[in-house]
């Protein structure tokens, strides 16, 4: 006689989150170097996948910063996803807003003159974000 094995058909939640870790991570991954917010990450996965909650995508955000799969910055105090978790510059643009990779390390000097006259305030140096105008407003002044 056969026992009768029943199976749910729901996914364990192990793979759940994989597969939806996934999904995020391509999000981030096609809004290439733009260093979208969660909002960005969001919109985009409401086309490519969608029935993700928000409150999804920030656990799935949070669990791959974690994991260093990708870097998050803070920008005016908004979290920003990138593609590289390895700590690199960033400029902002004043104007609009947008943020980019600046890949030049501070000489090493500059880093000790910085952190001296920093009054026990430890200085983020190896990712620093400078202020400025962007290409793109600068042509459009
Ligand atoms: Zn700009
Ligand atoms: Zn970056």
């Amino acid at each position: 006689m056969m026992a009768t094995v029943l199976q749910s058909t729901a996914p364990p939640k192990r793979t759940r989150n994989t597969v939806q870790r996934r999904a995020v991570l391509c999000a981030v991954r096609a809004l290439g170097d733009s260093h979208p917010a969660a909002a960005d990450v969001f919109a985009h996965l409401r086309e490519t996948a969608p029935g993700l909650s928000l409150a999804t995508v920030y656990r799935a955000l949070d669990a791959l910063v974690s994991q260093k799969e990708i870097g998050r910055d803070f920008v005016a105090n908004i979290a920003r996803y990138d593609v590289s978790a390895t700590p690199h510059h960033h400029t902002v643009c004043r104007v609009c807003g947008s943020v980019s990779d600046l890949n030049a390390p501070l000489p090493a000097a500059t880093v000790r003159r910085l952190q001296n006259a920093a009054n026990g305030f430890q200085l983020d140096l190896d990712a620093v974000q400078f202020s400025g105008v962007c290409a793109t407003c600068r042509a459009a002044i």
